[in-house]
């Protein structure tokens, strides 16, 4: 239901979590973060309001998922599984190196789940979402086998090829912990907009969530993929064409 997304230098996870508290008024049954530090993936969900996913953030002091200057963040209105701890976003390939959340509804899912299953993926969910999750982490190996060179761009061209295999409306958010200073998002009918910050750049699904830090932003279009880095933004259509968002600058008060 909401969706943030943060790269820059400065830590993510408090920057994701207001974000998703401004968000908060659309209404949600779960939320979740995943943040990528140092190498690691670190990720934490719960069912509920934000208060349960801070206090499970606070119980797990020490292990620095605070410091990660990487992350994106979800709320969840659950419309495929439960709204369940398991089923809240992110969700995490079983090679444990990508996290991705998602609005909207993968209308093929039943059939990319039966496809991946029989490739041995081990299902953690009962969400449409997480067959996104694995088909990325796929096309990240297929990539990194081909001998595609390591970074962002690989990333992206990762997504283009997921997002073209989905059926249904999505905004995609996802992380690569091999690929640390960028967050790719794709979008289909579901809302997806830029903040433009200064060494650092941020996604969401609605302005709001980031207009205490940037009121510079860019409106994609429909079938979008957008990489995001500390120094840059860059948009694509899902075939690969270059494309340019509509910038405008935000002047009322969100
Ligand atoms: N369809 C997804 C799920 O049920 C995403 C729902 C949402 O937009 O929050 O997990």
């Amino acid at each position: 239901c909401g969706i943030v997304g943060y790269v820059g230098n400065r830590p993510a996870l408090s920057i994701v979590i207001d974000g998703l508290r401004r968000l908060e008024y659309r209404g949600y049954d779960s939320a979740g973060v995943a943040i990528v530090d140092g190498g690691l993936l670190k990720t934490e969900k719960k069912a509920g309001k934000l208060a349960n996913l801070e206090k499970a953030l606070a119980e797990r002091s020490g292990d620095g998922i605070e410091a990660g200057v990487t992350g994106i963040g979800h709320t969840r209105w659950a419309t495929h599984g439960g709204p369940t701890d398991r089923n809240a976003h992110p969700h995490v390939s079983v090679d444990g190196r990508v996290a991705v959340i998602h609005n909207g509804i993968i209308e093929n899912f039943a059939r990319l789940r039966v496809e991946l299953e029989a490739t041995g993926v081990e299902f953690r969910s009962d969400t449409d979402t997480e067959c996104a999750a694995h088909l990325l982490a796929a096309e990240m190996r297929k990539l990194r086998e081909s001998g595609a060179e390591d970074g962002p761009a690989m990333l992206a061209e990762g997504m283009r090829r997921v997002a073209n295999r989905l059926e249904g409306a999505f905004t995609l958010l996802a992380v690569d912990v091999d690929v640390p200073d960028a967050v790719v998002a794709a979008r289909r009918n579901s809302p997806l907009v830029v903040g433009r910050g200064n060494g650092e750049n941020f996604l969401a699904s609605d302005v709001s969530a980031f207009i205490e830090h940037t009121r510079e932003a860019i409106e994609l279009g429909q079938d979008q993929v957008v990489l995001i880095t500390p120094a840059g933004i860059e948009i694509t259509g899902f075939d690969g064409s270059p494309a340019i968002g509509t910038e405008f600058h935000i002047d009322w008060d969100a």
